[in-house]
């Protein structure tokens, strides 16, 4: 038995922070399950495979790799817009989902765990998880949150970027953003981080 502990949210709500910071006192690997369709979106952007054509971006998908996850500019936020149009395609979803679950497996097997953050970790790729958390902050302290996030890497963000990706997540027909339903809500939108920390710690 490994310990798979499953975090989802929208853009900004702090998902990685939280992940990033329960890796490290449970010392289990993270998985951010979203720089698998950042690498494709940006593999489609090179290749200028139009979004909508889920035939061609099978392909591009089946080829994303974990080397392709270490890159710097799959962080910007243009990418991740076109991400949420490629994320969209239920084949495109299946060949990803499965290189994620392969990889966290694998990876728990020598840890005793793994933690992965993303959209549909508790509801799809891990629906047995053993513990599931739910993200949540309002719009506006997401989209500052994400603006200085950017702005501290030289990145710009569109405004709006946020809401209108986090709206295409959440009524996509495959695997849309929503709370599995035995996942922990944790609100950040008051919480300083060592609060939401220890909130998410708490659930563990
Ligand atoms: O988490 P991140 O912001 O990097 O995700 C980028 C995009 O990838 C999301 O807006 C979403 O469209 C897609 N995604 C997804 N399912 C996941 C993780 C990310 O559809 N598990």
């Amino acid at each position: 038995m490994v310990d798979v502990i499953a975090i989802d949210g929208p853009a900004g709500a702090g998902k990685g922070t939280i992940a990033k910071f329960l890796s490290q006192k449970l010392k289990f690997p993270y998985i951010d399950t979203g720089l698998f369709y950042r690498a494709l979106a940006f593999k489609a952007l090179g290749a200028h495979v139009p979004y909508d054509n889920e035939v061609m971006l099978i392909d591009l998908a089946e080829s994303v790799g974990l080397d392709d996850l270490e890159n710097d500019l799959l962080r910007d936020e243009s990418v991740a817009s076109v991400a949420s149009q490629t994320s969209v395609h239920p084949r495109i979803r299946e060949i990803l989902t499965n290189k994620m679950r392969s990889e966290a497996l694998r990876i728990a097997e020598k840890s005793g765990g793994v933690i992965l953050d993303g959209r549909d970790v508790s509801t799809v790729i891990f629906p047995n998880a053993t513990t599931k958390l739910f993200i949540i902050a309002d719009e506006n302290t997401r989209e500052q949150r994400r603006l200085q996030e950017m702005q501290k890497k030289g990145l710009m963000v569109k405004d709006g970027a946020l809401s209108e990706r986090d709206k295409r997540d959440q009524s996509r027909k495959t695997s849309p953003l929503k709370k599995a339903a035995d996942a922990h809500t944790i609100d950040t939108t008051y919480l300083s981080i060592e609060e939401a920390c220890a909130k998410a710690l708490s659930f563990i």
